[in-house]
């Protein structure tokens, strides 16, 4: 871990705090070597939906980040990715949660100023929302270019999911690991050290 402290409910939570959510693996399944390109083929991972409800209570806003190649090299097109958010955001809306903007990146190249780790779609975000102060916001994700994405903005990071060995150097970078997003969920809202 970066450091030991707990997730405090200050400064992180409450009247401008903000929180960066990656989407594949962290509110949706992966899929193994396949991009999600159909609504069949997003599965939510475990109470996603209740967390996000809890998370809305938590945060003053939350955004999705989303590196999507499938669009750059063709495999699915941005109708098709918009027609899954659509239903996640409604799926999300029902449990009562409220996403305020999802940000995509469909490039290939990992070069591209938005692809993460690349911090375009932060500053995207903070165009759309000036309110938003990155060392007052969270990330939380389930790879490692998530995890240096919200260190390069000076976030607060949560690392989630099991794609990582133990002994992997990814968790001497990130500042708690859940085991996934309902958990952080859960913790945040108890006031529980995540990790
Ligand atoms: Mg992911």
């Amino acid at each position: 871990m970066k450091n030991k402290s707990p997730l405090a409910p200050s400064p992180l939570l409450g009247t401008g705090s903000f929180l960066f959510l990656d989407r594949d693996g962290v509110i949706n399944q992966e899929l193994p070597g396949d991009y999600v390109k159909t609504v069949g083929e997003f599965i939510f991972t475990p109470q996603a939906t209740e967390a996000i409800a809890i998370l809305t209570s938590l945060f003053d806003r939350i955004f999705v980040v989303t590196n999507q190649r499938g669009i750059g090299r063709g495999v699915m097109s941005q109708a098709d990715v918009d027609n899954v958010h659509q239903y996640m955001l409604a799926e999300i809306e029902k449990a009562g949660g409220q996403i305020d903007r999802i940000y995509i990146c469909p490039a290939i190249s990992p070069t591209c100023v938005n692809r993460k780790p690349n911090t375009g779609m932060a500053f995207r975000a903070q165009a759309d929302f000036p309110e938003i102060d990155f060392r007052r916001s969270v990330m939380v994700g389930n790879s490692l270019s998530d995890i240096q994405f919200g260190n390069k903005l000076g976030m607060y990071t949560v690392l989630v999911g099991d794609k990582y060995e133990k002994e992997h150097k990814i968790y001497e970078q990130i500042d708690a690991f859940c085991e996934n997003l309902y958990k952080f969920a859960d913790n945040l809202q108890h006031n529980v050290k995540p990790i």
